[in-house]
């Protein structure tokens, strides 16, 4: 009896933790469930992270309580959305709609959690591989791809593509905030930094 319950839990467990990985190659499939696990626990710390802090002036402007708690709360539902195990995710090749301008992946917002991967997402670092001095992240990370994209999603935190890139969506920070908390590259880059800046010791950090 106590084997069979055992069992039981097993599968509720896995089937609560498995995400569908459609159309990748084994290796592709592998990063792919990787970055979402490892996405899950970092967004975890960066919204435990908000607060009066650089990096928060840097992505969402000047601090305020109110809207600290739309971008905890926000970065919380990443999380959930991660968490009901229900994200699906497509490998889609350059010919496909939607991988032909040099996007990393795309989503439909009012279908979660279909996330469609373009081929350059795998030239991406991992953010867990990133270390102090290098720029490899100027162009954003596989985890910090998945954290955009799921913000979009309506039962997320419906982001927006007001701005992309860390250049200008840091300058819209600094401009409007209201704007920046509502989009989806300043989630990235916020969490980016973040855990960035959490690997390296205190002095003498350098900018990511
Ligand atoms: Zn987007």
């Amino acid at each position: 009896m106590r084997a069979i319950l055992f069992l039981v839990l097993l599968l509720v467990g896995q089937s609560a933790a498995a995400q569908t990985v459609l159309q990748c190659s084994p290796a592709h499939d592998r990063i792919v469930r990787e970055a979402l696990d490892s996405a899950k626990s970092l967004t975890t710390m960066a919204a435990t992270a908000v607060g009066d802090t650089p990096e928060y002036a840097r992505w969402f402007g000047v601090y305020s309580d109110h809207n600290a708690e739309i971008v905890r709360a926000n970065l919380k539902a990443v999380v959930r959305a991660i968490r009901t195990g229900a994200v699906t995710v497509q490998c889609d090749s350059i010919r496909d709609d939607g991988c032909g301008n040099g996007e990393y992946a795309w989503v439909y917002a009012h279908r979660p959690y279909r996330i469609y991967l373009c081929p350059s997402f795998f030239d991406l670092p991992p953010l867990t591989a990133l270390r102090p001095g290098t720029t490899a992240s100027n162009n954003g990370t596989r985890e910090g791809t998945f954290v955009h994209e799921l913000s979009h999603f309506r039962p997320v935190a419906r982001t927006e593509d007001h701005c992309y890139t860390r250049r200008i969506c840091s300058r819209m920070a600094s401009t409007d905030p209201a704007r920046a908390i509502e989009n989806a590259d300043n989630y990235q880059y916020y969490t980016e930094d973040v855990i960035y800046y959490a690997s390296q010791p205190v002095s003498g950090k350098a900018p990511p």
